[in-house]
């Protein structure tokens, strides 16, 4: 098949490249001229496991390009795909700017019918609107489906090439069926895919999505309740998590979650249903909770040093989850920033994210070259991220590094004792 992908960020990117190692004939769109010319020299914009590979590979095989174009891509291809952001506006909803202004510039490069397919994340009805948008500007045939992404940064390729489910929205057989010899490759091992409106394909990626930041915020306040009783939240975690009904992935208490997605589509489900006159009280809730658990490292700290100002902190991690550097709404930057007011000096360590953190800190923290370093003479540390290398630390290096042996484990990731043995006071998450 000859697909377009338009917008090659994350999802973008991933689905071009794994559509094109399954043969498919792929060009990726991006109007940021200086991604483009990045890839086209062989480098990733991200870092994501496995993509470059796939990248490359797909660029040697001839079945992947990359182009700034976009009418000429739409023409060249049966199945466009739109992947482009739909970001946090002022009042929570989902800037949907970006989809439709693509959607107006798909239709005015048609030259025949064509697939056009959503995945980004939309509000309930927007393919309705994206329907109407192309319908104004052109006469050629065309459906419209919605094609949630399931993907989670960090595992993105992983997850595309084994989705659990791929969710279609199609209004009508023709446009399933392309769907369905699409994603055929992907599903051999039995996953489904599951074919529904368009309505209920929208809302299946916000209620996926709501629901585990729920999971995440209800585990967080659990931690908290444990701290009031003296209970450990690791037990309480593992008895709760081995009820088959429960399961034990997403109880994992910490700083909150962050990233490009659970966050805006957590506020965005809260706006498009409450304008429809709902409102949404348990995802309210959840935001709620997500808001104040990010300040939960910065007001432990507090309680145990007193003031900050003055005080040197280390802090291990910054992208909002391991195995990427994006650090969009990352709980670390709330740390710092709070940190910072509070007038502490910040020495920061993360494997991936320092380019990205250079450009958001500039030189208001020190930006160490390796994890030892960034302890150097610290009061105390505070890990944010739980990346592999971080778990199994020299714990001498690290004490002998610190004036302070003091440590604020945001994702628990330690044992007590272990740390304890190493002379180390040592503060959890509801533990
Ligand atoms: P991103 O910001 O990484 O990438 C979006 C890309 O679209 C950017 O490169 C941007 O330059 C490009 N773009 C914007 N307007 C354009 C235009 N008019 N023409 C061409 N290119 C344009 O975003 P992302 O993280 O890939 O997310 C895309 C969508 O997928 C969002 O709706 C997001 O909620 C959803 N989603 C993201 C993830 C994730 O893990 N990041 C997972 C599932 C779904």
């Amino acid at each position: 098949m000859k697909l377009a992908v338009i917008g090659t960020g994350y999802v973008g990117l991933v689905a071009g490249a794994c559509f094109a190692e399954t043969g498919n004939d792929v060009v990726c769109v991006d109007k940021d001229e200086a991604k483009i010319r990045l890839i086209r020299k062989g480098k990733m914009p991200i870092f994501e496991p496995g993509l470059e590979e796939v990248v490359k590979r797909n660029v040697a095989g001839k079945r992947l390009t990359f182009t700034t174009q976009l009418p000429k891509a739409v023409r060249s291809a049966s199945v466009i795909m739109i992947a482009v952001g739909t970001p946090q506006g002022e009042d929570g909803s989902a800037d949907l700017q970006h989809v439709l202004g693509v959607a107006r510039e798909i239709a005015m490069a048609m030259n025949g019918y064509k697939v056009i397919v959503d995945k980004s994340t939309v509000p309930v009805g927007t393919a309705n609107r994206v329907r109407e948008v192309i319908r104004r500007e052109t006469t050629y045939p065309f459906s419209v489906v919605s094609n949630p992404e399931f993907l989670k940064q960090g595992g993105a390729v992983a997850d595309f090439f084994k989705p659990d489910r791929v969710v279609i929205g199609a209004e009508d057989e023709k446009a399933a069926e392309v769907m369905r010899n699409l994603y055929s490759p992907f599903t051999r091992t039995g996953a489904p895919i599951m074919v529904m409106d368009c309505a209920s394909a929208e809302l299946c990626k916000y209620a996926a999505n709501a629901l585990l930041a729920t999971k995440i915020s209800f585990m967080n306040e659990i931690a908290n309740i444990c701290e009031l009783f003296g209970a450990d939240v690791d037990q309480v975690r593992r008895a709760v998590g081995s009820d088959r009904r429960i399961g034990p992935s997403f109880l994992f208490p910490g700083t909150g979650y962050g990233g490009s997605c659970f966050p805006k589509d957590v506020k965005a489900i809260v706006k498009f249903t409450a304008d429809k006159g709902y409102d949404f009280r348990i995802v309210k809730a959840v935001d709620a909770v997500n808001q104040l658990q990010k300040s939960i490292l910065a007001s432990k700290m507090e309680k145990h040093l007193g003031s900050l100002k003055g005080k040197t902190i280390a802090v291990w991690g910054l992208s909002f989850k391991p195995r990427t550097d994006d650090m969009r709404e990352a709980p670390a930057v709330v740390l710092i920033e709070r940190l910072l007011a509070a007038g502490a000096r910040v020495q920061a360590f993360d494997p991936e994210a320092m380019p990205v953190a250079k450009r958001l800190f500039g030189n208001r923290i020190v930006l160490a070259p390796t994890s030892y370093k960034a302890l150097e003479g610290a009061d105390a540390m505070a890990l944010v991220t739980e990346w592999n290398e971080f778990r199994e630390p020299d714990f001498a290096k690290m004490r002998k590094a610190m004036k302070t042996p003091l440590i604020f484990d945001g994702r628990n990731i330690y044992s007590r004792d272990v740390m304890r043995t190493h002379g180390f006071q040592y503060f959890g998450i509801g533990r």
